[in-house]
């Protein structure tokens, strides 16, 4: 659903007949209000924002991005495309079609268009995701202050299923489920892990500061924050944190991330799954194995099974 915007003139008679001449400051208006030549619509339907929950208590929410309105018929992604053609000029005019010049843009790594796209997310997560999250260092980021104010009982319980066991072959990762009676355990664990928060409230109560009250509490409480970030570091973000290698848990959070910014920029979306996400990096010594047919150059274990990988999704 698209909602259509007051123009500059239906925006100027109305403060025209509040009295308002946009000049309250008694200066001589010093700019001129130029309208829209074409009506304009907001990317997101006039919603306020759009949420999506992630496990238990976790969110993610689209709270507001630039553009916000864009020219009737277009979506955010023409702001990619504005971008390009003032910087490239005529020289876009060999891929003159908007979809055509974003995939070349994104094929071709010429990043700074994607940069005038922005999203701002309102994040519900575990301090567990959090610290990865906060990684990603070219987003701006607002989070919820604990010396500031009372920690809420809320925590990360994986369901039993979704207790993984230690990854034999990736040291960082857990892989299958682990069998019930040992999973149990692990709640039962977090359980009395979670349990301490009573002891929490207590000693505020009795007048221990929050800012050290906190410190007893586990990595499993939830924090929240507002993340700003533009479409290019979006993208970066997404790329690491949606792959199977980074943690389940920020996967998921990463997913919903997605699934709000699709939407909004759908070609640029769809350029980023072609040409990064699902796309895939040759090195030289796996290009020269398939140029001649030998096993790859290399006595490093690791990077052979890495290739015994990229070699089963090609089919060779
Ligand atoms: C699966 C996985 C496992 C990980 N394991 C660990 C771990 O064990 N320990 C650990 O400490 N971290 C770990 N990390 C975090 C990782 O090392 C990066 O810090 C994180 O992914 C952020 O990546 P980034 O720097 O590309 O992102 P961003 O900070 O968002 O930066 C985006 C890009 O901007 C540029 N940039 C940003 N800041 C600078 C700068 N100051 N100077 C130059 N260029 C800059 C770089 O090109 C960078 O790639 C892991 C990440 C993943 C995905």
């Amino acid at each position: 659903m698209v909602t259509r915007c007051r123009s500059d003139e239906e925006n100027l008679a109305l403060l025209s007949a509040r009295g308002n001449r946009g000049n309250d400051m008694g200066m001589s208006d010093e700019f001129k209000r130029v309208a829209s030549e074409v009506p304009l619509v907001d990317v997101m339907g006039g919603s306020g924002r759009w949420e999506i929950s992630v496990h238990d208590h976790g969110m993610v929410a689209l709270v507001d991005c630039m553009p916000r309105l864009v020219p009737e018929g277009k979506t955010a992604d023409f702001a990619i495309v504005q971008a390009a053609r003032v910087s490239y000029g005529a020289g876009t005019k060999q891929v003159s079609e908007d979809r055509g010049l974003i995939r070349y843009l994104a094929r071709h790594r010429h990043t700074t268009p994607f940069e005038m796209v922005e999203f701002k997310f309102h994040c519900v997560m575990p301090i567990f995701i959090a610290r990865q999250w906060i990684r990603h260092r070219t987003a701006n980021v607002n989070e919820y202050s604990a010396r500031y104010s009372v920690v809420q009982d809320r925590f990360y319980h994986p369901s039993l299923e979704n207790v993984r066991k230690q990854s034999k072959t990736n040291r960082q990762g857990g892989s299958e489920p682990m069998d019930p009676m040992t999973a149990q355990q692990f709640l039962d664990y977090l359980d009395k892990c979670e349990a301490l928060y009573g002891d929490y409230e207590r000693l505020i109560e009795s007048g221990v500061s929050r800012e050290l009250a906190r410190i007893g509490l586990p990595v499993s409480a939830y924090t929240e924050w507002y993340w700003k970030c533009d479409l290019h570091n979006v993208c970066r973000f997404l790329s690491l944190r949606m792959d199977a290698h980074a943690q389940q848990e920020i996967q998921d959070y990463a997913r919903a991330m997605y699934a709000l910014i699709k939407p909004i920029v759908p070609v640029a979306a769809e350029a980023f799954m072609d040409y990064d996400f699902e796309s895939m990096h040759l090195t030289r010594l796996e290009i020269e194995a398939i140029k001649s047919g030998k096993p790859l150059a290399t006595e490093n274990k690791r990077e052979t099974a890495e290739w015994d990988e990229k070699k089963k999704r090609l089919g060779l």
